[in-house]
């Protein structure tokens, strides 16, 4: 089942299914109608029937969504029965925000080790998490089993950086910096860039007003990412 291919922008909805379905079963509700959920997360609901038809047919009609058992069947993709360690490097602005953040609430990810180059920060705690330095980097990642990095490093670096952490099995890199870095085919690069997303959002506004899909959220287009 975890093997599914699926559009990436279903995969981006997933965790957006994943917390509401939970508010329901807090709420004691045992099933949902796509109509339902759809008004709840913003995305139409014929998108929700062909995300989930991915997936086989897990609604029935006139009845909806069973909570609990599509709760199951996501928590199991979405791989939250596990807790994932995740490193983060550049213990900078950015990065000082996202150790503070550390992703814990409503999800099974954490950040659990972070690396500095600078000696001042290295070898202290921030948020709660170990700062270590950068020669420590490949022994830490490989002891604590972290196969997923954060990078919040200037750009003149990321790239050797890039190389360690492929050196050291990482499978996954979310990059923080505005250059494109190289991996191994091996290594998935999910590129975060701020300044990016809102002139998207400025250049939709300019030329498209709010005629943007039907709950103005681009999360809904399946060409986009
Ligand atoms: P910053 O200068 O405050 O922090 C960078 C940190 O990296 C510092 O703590 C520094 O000691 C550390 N560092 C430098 N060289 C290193 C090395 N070789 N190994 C390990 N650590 C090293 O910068 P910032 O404002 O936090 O920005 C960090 C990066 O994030 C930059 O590339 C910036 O362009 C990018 N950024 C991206 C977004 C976004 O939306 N994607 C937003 C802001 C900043």
């Amino acid at each position: 089942m975890a093997e599914t291919k699926i559009p990436r922008a279903t995969a981006k909805r997933l965790p957006i299914y994943y917390r509401y379905l939970n508010i329901l079963l807090d709420a004691d509700k045992k099933r949902v109608s796509s109509t339902e959920l759809s008004e709840a997360v913003k995305v139409d609901s014929a998108t929700i029937r062909r995300d989930f038809s991915y997936f086989g047919a897990l609604g029935k009609r006139g009845y909806g969504y069973d909570v609990e058992t599509l709760l199951a069947f996501f928590k199991k993709i979405l791989n939250q029965d596990t807790l994932t360690n995740v490193a983060l490097i550049g213990v900078g602005n950015l990065g000082h925000a996202l150790l503070n953040f550390n992703f814990h609430k409503n999800s099974n990810v954490r950040i659990s080790a972070a690396f500095d180059v600078n000696e001042a920060i290295a070898n202290t705690v921030q948020s709660g998490v170990p700062v270590y330095p950068m020669t420590e980097l490949k022994k830490q990642l490989i002891e604590q089993q972290i196969e997923i990095a954060i990078l919040t490093v200037p750009t003149t670096v990321v790239q050797e950086i890039t190389d360690d952490l492929v050196d050291a099995n990482v499978k996954g890199i979310m990059n923080f910096t505005p250059l494109r870095i190289s991996v191994p085919e091996t290594v998935r690069v999910q590129n975060v860039d701020l300044t990016n997303e809102l002139q998207t959002l400025i250049y939709f506004i300019e030329h498209y007003g709010q005629q943007l899909g039907e709950n103005g959220h681009d999360d809904q287009n399946e060409t986009q990412d």
